[in-house]
C-alpha cells in the first residue's frame, strides 16, 4: 500500500459544534457540552474523524485565536442542532415560544461560521446550524412556524423526530447530490424567513417552509432544517464530508 492511497483512507478532519446543557451521568449532576451520539457516528461512517468544538468565551478579539486555531485543526465544519438562537442577533423581540437565549453558542458558532465561510472551508449547518448560518450572514428567522404555516408536522411530538417531505431544486448542489424528492427527520418549531446572500433557498417543505440552503458563490456550505445525523437514506453527512475530502485534496497534504 502506497502512500498516496494511505491518504486516500485517512479520515478528513470534521469539526462539529457541541450543545452545551445541564447534563447528569453518573453522580455528576452539571453543565456539560454535550452532542447526540448519533453525529459522530454519521461523521465517522462516511469517512470522517469527529472533533468536537465546545463554545469558547471571550472577548471578540481572544475568540478570533480561538476560532483561527479550531479552524487550522479541521478540515470542514459541521455546526450542530439545538436550542433557539437568540432574536436579538436578527434584530427581532422574542416570541413567548421561542427558548431561552445562549450567548456562549451564538457568539462561538457565528463567529466559526462566518470564518469557515471566509476560509472557503466547506460547512454543514444541520437545524439550528442552518440558522445560525443565515443569521451570521445578516438573515432573519420565523420564531415559532405554528403561527406562521398552522403545521405541525415539523415537531409534531415531543422529543421525538417526526419525518415528512422535502422537495429539493433539481439544479442545486444539494439537490444533485440527494435527488429531487426526500423523506427527512424533522425536529423544529423555527426556519429561516430571509435568507441573506450569498445563500439561496434549495429545499422547501409542502407548507413552504424553507428546509434548505446553500451558497451559490461556489463554496460548499449547505443548511439543511432537517437532522441528517438521524436518519439520512439520501447520503447528506457522506456528500458533506466528501466535499471535504475534495478540498483536502485541491489544497495539497495537510
Ligand atoms: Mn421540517
Amino acid at each position: 500500500m502506497n502512500a498516496d492511497h494511505l491518504m486516500d483512507l485517512r479520515p478528513v478532519r470534521i469539526g462539529v459544534t457541541t450543545y452545551r446543557e445541564p447534563a447528569a451521568w453518573g453522580v455528576w449532576n452539571e453543565p456539560a457540552d454535550l452532542l447526540p451520539v448519533t453525529y459522530a457516528d454519521a461523521v465517522s461512517k462516511t469517512g470522517g474523524m469527529p472533533l468536537l468544538l465546545p463554545p469558547i468565551a471571550g472577548t471578540p478579539d481572544s475568540m478570533v485565536t480561538f476560532v483561527e486555531s479550531a479552524l487550522d485543526a479541521v478540515d470542514g465544519l459541521l455546526v450542530a442542532g439545538g436550542g433557539d438562537v437568540d432574536p436579538a442577533r436578527y434584530g427581532a423581540l422574542r416570541h413567548p415560544a421561542t427558548g431561552s437565549a445562549r450567548p456562549d453558542r451564538d457568539d462561538w458558532e457565528i463567529a466559526l461560521t462566518r470564518a469557515a465561510m471566509q476560509r472557503g472551508m466547506p460547512v454543514l449547518g444541520v437545524c439550528r446550524g442552518m440558522q445560525v448560518l443565515a443569521v451570521a450572514l445578516g438573515g432573519t428567522l420565523l420564531q415559532h412556524l405554528p403561527d406562521t404555516t398552522g403545521a405541525e408536522e415539523h415537531c409534531p411530538v415531543v422529543g421525538v423526530h417526526g419525518r415528512h417531505l422535502v422537495r429539493v431544486s433539481p439544479g442545486s448542489r444539494l439537490g444533485e447530490a440527494i435527488g429531487p424528492n426526500v423523506e427527512v427527520a424533522s425536529y423544529h418549531h423555527q426556519a429561516v424567513d430571509r435568507l441573506p446572500a450569498p445563500l439561496v433557498p434549495t429545499a422547501w417543505a409542502d407548507d413552504g417552509t424553507i428546509e434548505a440552503c446553500e451558497a451559490d458563490d461556489g463554496s460548499w456550505t449547505v443548511g439543511v432544517q432537517w437532522h441528517p445525523e438521524v436518519y439520512d437514506e439520501a447520503g447528506v453527512v457522506a456528500t458533506f464530508v466528501a466535499a471535504c475530502r475534495q478540498a483536502v485534496s485541491a489544497g495539497g497534504l495537510r
